[in-house]
């Protein structure tokens, strides 16, 4: 198993290759070059959530390392969840459950991709006797779940980049109040979009790396993150009814990675009826479900701040795979020249999406109420994320057949604010996000300037 580039350039890839380099060398993304084929046979015969994932990851990772290495590996990989199933789902009514993904140390779904892409990362260092930096830029749950999963590993340095100001208290105490040599978190005087900018100068001048050393990315592209997602609907899809009849899934999504492993693990054979893709009013992928609009406007802050996004990234890979029928020179004519053109497509090829996808959009006014809602008739509490998630299937109930999931990516104690705002309260707040308010935080103030950054970086690179 190979895997080229969306727009056609990169192409031979190996997994080692696909997961070292992130985004691919065209600006296009990494898919493998086939969809490999899930036995479901066999797979039914599984029951935990890592024999799930043995069956799934060496699928992708057999051009670069051995299949019992894999599962190997895979014994070790999550770390650190509260709940010993992992993901454990929750039923709600005869047609609704709650796949909830945030039992993992930073209390957000992130933990499921950036675990393994940081095993996956280690195990390539150590057996090429390298060393990496990990550089990101950061307004949420990446940040805090890129840094956990990184600082087990003595041949990672990450340097992560938080804006002054527009984080929850949560999210910047996850990152600040982590005590490793090997862990720097820097706040920057500025926006996300000016630690975006110094974060992609840095890739492209390097200066402050040593020879022979990798930087890595940590941003929803990488395909190991993908890979970790898939996973778990499979384990839903096995723990609901063994594979017997197909779900409905309905996905908070901002950079649509998630939706993507969704689709993804129904080429690999799970059955599926429809894909919910549920926004807040960051809608540009409402936008195009519902009018074949896809075009970019301004970040609104909301009250689920994990899916404020202008542009859905991962979506370029739906628009080859699913609308392009994978013909790269297709997409890449999109998105040469996107987001100054906004992506249209022909009417009889966007049409496809209705076999799959229904959207809808939920504004911060609903979400808060679809937190009450679901605690005054479920006695659930869910977080502002997960409520998008939901309000979609209520608003959209009529359109679905059969059982729904719901998947809910963080634990609602990251946002005690909205959850106060909706008159409820936190009844049991997980340790790991209840010990960061008893720890000093500790980070490093800077201006926005890259020249005082990579003097950092390059200083702290002994
Ligand atoms: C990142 C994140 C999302 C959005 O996921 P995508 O894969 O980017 O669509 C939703 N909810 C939470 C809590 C997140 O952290």
């Amino acid at each position: 198993m190979l895997f080229h580039s969306t727009r056609g350039k990169d192409s031979g890839k190996t997994f080692e290759e696909v997961l070292m380099q992130g985004l691919a060398s065209d600006g296009g993304l990494f898919m493998p070059d086939t969809w490999p084929q899930v036995d479901i046979q066999k797979l039914k015969q599984a029951d935990t959530f890592i024999d799930v994932a043995k069956h799934i990851v060496p699928l992708f990772t057999k051009s670069s390392f051995s299949d019992e290495e894999v599962i190997e590996m895979i014994e070790n990989t999550w770390h650190d969840f509260s709940d010993s199933s992992f993901a454990p789902i929750k039923e709600l009514d005869d047609t609704k459950s709650v796949l909830e993904l945030f039992h993992g140390p930073t209390g957000a779904f992130k933990d499921f991709g950036l675990q393994l892409a940081a095993a996956f990362f280690n195990k390539t260092l150590t057996k090429h006797n390298k060393t990496a930096i990990v550089l990101g830029a950061t307004s949420g749950d990446t940040g805090s779940a890129a840094i956990d999963a990184c600082r087990r590993f003595e041949s990672i340095k990450s340097f992560i980049l938080l804006p002054g100001g527009n984080m929850s208290e949560v999210q910047r105490r996850q990152m600040t109040t982590v005590n490793s040599p090997n862990v720097f978190t820097l706040i920057v005087d500025g926006t996300f979009d000016d630690c975006q900018e110094i974060v992609k100068e840095a890739f492209n001048e390097r200066s402050f790396l040593k020879d022979d050393q990798y930087l890595l990315a940590v941003n929803s592209i990488n395909w190991v993150r993908i890979i970790g997602q898939i996973c778990y609907y499979f384990y839903a899809s096995l723990k609901i009814n063994k594979f017997e009849e197909s779900l409905n899934f309905s996905v908070p999504t901002g950079n649509f990675g998630n939706v993507f492993a969704c689709y993804s693990a129904h080429k690999m054979g799970m059955p599926l009826n429809k894909i919910l893709v549920a926004v807040n009013n960051n809608n540009i992928l409402h936008r195009f479900f519902s009018n074949n609009d896809y075009s970019r406007t301004e970040v609104y802050e909301t009250d689920s701040p994990s899916m404020d996004i202008s542009v859905a990234s991962n979506f370029e890979r739906l628009i080859y795979d699913f609308y392009a029928e994978r013909d790269a020179s297709l997409c890449n004519d999109f998105y040469s020249s996107f987001p100054v053109s906004p992506i249209k497509l022909e009417d009889r090829t966007w049409k496809k999406s209705k076999d799959l996808f229904l959207s809808y959009c939920v504004d911060d006014i609903s979400t808060v109420n679809a937190m009450k809602k679901n605690y005054n008739s479920f006695h659930y509490l869910m977080d502002p994320h997960t409520a998008v998630a939901s309000e979609a299937v209520d608003e959209l109930s009529s359109k679905l057949e059969g059982k729904t999931i719901i998947l809910s990516t963080a634990h609602p104690a990251k946002f005690p604010l909205v959850v106060k705002k909706a008159g409820l309260s936190l009844e049991d707040i997980p340790e790991n996000l209840s010990i960061i308010f008893k720890r000093d935080e500790r980070s490093y103030r800077f201006k926005a300037s890259k020249e005082l950054i990579f003097n950092f970086i390059t200083e702290n690179n002994s």
